[in-house]
């Protein structure tokens, strides 16, 4: 299904209207982090390669008992890759995400001085870190504009019928080409919560949706 809009979609008045809309509800679990201090490049790819296929609730509370026993590179790494599963074992594929949590702090400590630097190519290069996990690192702990592109984010802005991609890394190619900069890094903090109360996988809530007379409901099949 797609339906016609009507009123032009217009990505400044959403972002505004996305802001208001999310304000009940809790903000996506690395930001909340990044709210709690765990600052850090590390810290932030720690919690994104812990946050894989696991709920925001249980990443976050996963994340702050690692995080309790250790925070930096150099201290990760002194935690034996069992040590650091045990603290995770809450979350999805803890066993190969403890192993990938301690060679990243090990590499960091052997040939990086002791820290994870703002560096697209180095992030990239770790074993399972994937554009998403790099971008959101980049762009929350860094400050640099890049588009954290998660399911929320190729879910909502397809319905828009703002980009049409049939897998994240496209949307997040086709969002490079047309989103304004000044939201690249704000577009995840708030379509995670959007996406995951009100434009959500099943039934998302268009009736009173804000954004409804802006949105194509591209593939909306039943809405509520
Ligand atoms: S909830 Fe419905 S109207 Fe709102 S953004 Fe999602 S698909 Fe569009």
């Amino acid at each position: 299904m797609s339906a016609v809009r009507t009123k032009p979609f217009d990505i400044d008045l959403v972002m505004g209207l996305l802001r208001e809309a999310v304000r009940p509800y809790p903000p996506a679990a690395m930001f909340a982090l990044y709210d709690e201090g765990y600052v850090t490049p590390f810290e932030q790819l720690v919690a994104c390669i812990i946050s894989i296929r696991t709920r925001d609730e249980t990443m976050l509370v996963t994340a702050r008992s690692l995080f309790e026993q250790a925070r930096t590179p150099q201290k990760m790494s002194e935690l034996s890759p069992a040590q650091i599963d045990t603290l995770i074992n809450a979350s999805s594929f803890h066993e190969n995400k403890a192993q990938q949590i301690h060679d990243i702090a090990r590499e960091l400590t052997e040939a990086h001085d002791g820290e994870l630097p703002c560096d697209e190519k180095l992030l990239l290069s770790f074993r399972g870190v994937g554009p998403k996990c790099a971008n959101l690192v980049l762009g929350i702990a860094c400050d640099e504009a890049f588009i954290g592109v998660d399911i929320h984010v190729h879910r909502v802005t397809n319905r828009w019928g703002y980009v049409s991609a049939a897998r994240p890394e496209q949307t997040m190619l086709a969002l490079m080409e047309k989103l304004p900069r000044e939201y690249w890094v704000e577009i995840n903090r708030l379509l995670v919560p959007f996406g995951k109360h009100i434009c959500t996988g099943r039934r998302p809530r268009c009736s009173t949706c804000p954004l409804l007379e802006m949105c194509a409901q591209v593939g909306v099949e039943a809405p509520r």
